[in-house]
């Protein structure tokens, strides 16, 4: 299996160790052919971006794209935050303005839009203020909010579903698939088990394997993830990012893929 574009790494922006030209060197030595640079959301509250920062990366990534055509396509990104029950997500309309592609997921130390939402994903999930026996129905609360949000917004990707908290991953990958979002198996935290998996593919689902390296070098890392979507009985044909993945992309992602062939990039 070869995975040629890693769509999910971290700068200096947010925690990860080295700037984004590092990160596409990288992604160069390695020889992908796309590479995205994903920090925080700006809800995260030790890691998040600022818009100063969002805009200031657009601009450098858009020179790098200048500099690197030959070699690689350089899109900016952002590791979202979903932030509310109702399925609010803390990119609101930025996308259009700073994002090439949306990856999105819980993070526990994202602030959360109103009280409500604080309790639940913070008191109730982290917590466990809710105790074993409503379990279920948190589990369904956590769906219907990621499912709300892959409904409201053009989101490429979800990332490392399962982390922090549980979600019923049948559900989601059914919407998910209706919508065209992709679903993460993450090389560096593999949190879906094979039957996670094998259950969103039965669902239509389609995922992508990323790296989310917060250092340069491990930029394109994929050991795990591809051995864990081996393991699964994944084909090139269900991942995306694969080389051989012949299917239809995520709805920002196809249109970037898009201006690059017209050579507008
Ligand atoms: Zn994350
Ligand atoms: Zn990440």
């Amino acid at each position: 299996m070869l995975i040629v574009a890693d769509y999910h790494t971290h700068t200096r922006m947010s925690h990860g160790k080295g700037t984004i030209e590092e990160n596409v060197i990288a992604a160069i030595e390695k020889g992908l052919k796309a590479v995205a640079v994903t920090d925080h959301g700006f809800a995260h509250i030790a890691y998040g971006m600022t818009r100063r920062e969002a805009r200031d990366a657009r601009r450098e990534v858009d020179a790098l794209s200048q500099r690197y055509q030959r070699d690689i396509t350089i899109l900016l990104g952002v590791e979202a935050n979903l932030t509310g029950l109702d399925g609010t997500v803390d990119i609101g309309g930025e996308k259009g303005k700073y994002f090439d592609i949306v990856l999105m997921g819980h993070h526990k130390a994202a602030l959360p839009s109103r009280f409500s939402d604080f309790w639940h994903f913070f008191m109730v999930n982290e917590l466990g203020l809710a105790g074993k026996s409503r379990k279920a129905r948190v589990t369904d609360m956590n769906t219907k909010a990621y499912i709300r949000a892959v409904e409201k917004y053009d989101i490429d990707i979800i990332v490392h579903p399962m982390y922090a908290i549980d979600v019923d991953i049948g559900l989601l990958a059914r919407a998910c698939a209706e919508k065209g979002t992709a679903i993460e198996i993450n090389s560096a935290h593999m949190l879906l088990t094979l039957e996670q998996i094998c259950l969103a593919k039965a669902e239509g689902a389609r995922f992508v394997i990323n790296s989310d390296a917060h250092m340069p070098r491990n930029v394109g890392d994929f050991g795990f993830g591809i051995q864990t979507a081996l393991e699964a009985g994944l084909t090139e044909d269900d991942i995306i990012n694969a080389a051989g993945y012949s299917g239809k992309l995520p709805k920002n992602l196809e249109a970037m893929m898009q201006k690059k062939r017209e050579g507008e990039l």
